[in-house]
């Protein structure tokens, strides 16, 4: 479970987020919607325990900067960080050691899934933006963790890994994970998500729980526009 509780964050004088609350329980995918420069990238980092902030954020009850916070959480960024020099199959190794996953080819499984397994010795810089993005989504998935944010993961993927990337969300909420996605495009927000919060100036500015329309209830869609474009 992820607990994101009155988080402020000023970069000296914008307020990137003004005091942003949501919760996203465990079976549970939750959609972070907002246009560019809402505070989705910032409320991301915090998260991650990258910035300093006001407030307060957990992962499972455990502070996040806790190592018991970070053991359980997984990332994909937005901009994949891979290393030039090692290949596909070093990466997973890098990170099936690092975490201490136990070799039981998993690691083949998910280079399979996203049409990467004859990728397996070809260097992080000889890779297209596309199969960066799928690799690092792999070494996101390896460790198995227990709640997991994608940052913007549609993203320059071509269309089986965006399949692929659906059944892997309907899986992890399957498992009980923890699934936040954020986005600004909202025509790839499809009906995979459980609850969405759309962000605007910093703030979350509505939420909406998905669940069977009850004939005058505004779609997401609707919303979103409703308060971005407001
Ligand atoms: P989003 O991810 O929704 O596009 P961000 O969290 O990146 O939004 O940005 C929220 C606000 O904070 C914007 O006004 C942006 O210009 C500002 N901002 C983001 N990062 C920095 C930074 N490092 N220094 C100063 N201002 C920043």
């Amino acid at each position: 479970m992820l607990v994101v509780d009155s988080v402020s964050k000023k970069y000296k004088k914008t307020l990137a987020n003004d005091d942003v609350s949501f919760e996203v329980n465990d079976g549970e995918i939750a959609v972070l919607l907002g246009p560019n420069g809402a505070g989705k990238s910032t409320i991301i980092k915090s998260i991650l325990g990258l910035l300093k902030y006001e407030g307060v954020i957990e992962i499972d009850n455990f502070d996040n900067r806790s190592i018991d916070a970070k053991k359980l959480l997984g990332y994909v960024p937005e901009v994949p960080a891979l290393y030039d020099m090692l290949t596909v199959g070093e990466h997973m190794e890098f990170i099936r050691r690092a975490y201490k996953v136990e070799d039981n080819g998993r690691i083949d499984k998910l280079l399979e899934r996203f049409e990467l397994a004859d990728k397996k010795k070809k260097l992080g810089k000889e890779l297209s933006k596309g199969m960066q993005q799928k690799v690092s989504i792999c070494c996101a998935l390896l460790p198995d963790p227990k709640v997991i944010i994608f940052d913007e993961p549609m993203v320059g993927l071509d269309p089986h890994a965006i399949k692929e990337l659906k059944s892997v969300f309907k899986e992890l909420k399957e498992q009980g994970k923890t699934v936040l996605i954020s986005t600004h495009m909202i025509d790839t927000v499809e009906d995979y998500w459980d609850v969405a919060y759309i962000m605007k100036n910093g703030k979350i500015m509505a939420s909406k729980h998905n669940k069977p329309e009850s004939g005058s209830e505004k779609t997401l869609e609707e919303l979103f526009f409703e308060i971005t474009e407001a």
